[in-house]
């Protein structure tokens, strides 16, 4: 979770990805693959484009990978680009922005801004409170 944020992003590209689910997508499979693609189910590296946006699909066993699934954006029930805003302002933000104010930001309901983060801070206590071991494998799964 932490691990998406942990490079600075500057400004422009924050604003681009809060933007666009399409630079989200982008975003969240250069993370994941970002030392190639390894088929979960076969270990094949082989693939070809998925049916989402920026998934991918094994070659060999034809499993397919979204660029969100393993992260916190997965079985999000609106835009991803409003989920990444929630996200990198819970983990990042200098701000302290009430779930009411990001609702009037973003056009969702009071309820679903609650909702995620309260998941958010769930997976960020999670990490918190296991070893550096268990920290960095964690980070790898929901990153
Ligand atoms: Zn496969």
């Amino acid at each position: 979770m932490s691990s998406i944020f942990k490079n600075d992003l500057d400004d422009d590209r924050l604003s681009e990805l809060f933007r666009s689910d399409e630079k989200c997508y982008e975003f969240l499979a250069n993370l994941k693959w970002s030392e190639g693609f390894t088929c979960r189910k076969c270990g094949n590296k082989n693939y070809c484009q998925g049916k989402t946006p920026y998934s991918r699909r094994c070659t060999k066993c034809k499993a397919e990978e979204s660029a969100t699934s393993g992260t916190i954006f997965h079985n999000c029930k609106f835009p991803v680009s409003k989920a990444f805003y929630i996200a990198y302002n819970v983990c990042k933000g200098k701000e302290n922005i009430s779930t009411y104010e990001f609702a009037r930001r973003l056009s969702l309901r009071q309820m679903t801004c609650w909702n995620f983060k309260a998941k958010i801070q769930n997976a960020l206590q999670e990490i918190d409170s296991l070893t550096e071991r268990e920290k960095s494998s964690i980070q790898k799964i929901l990153s």
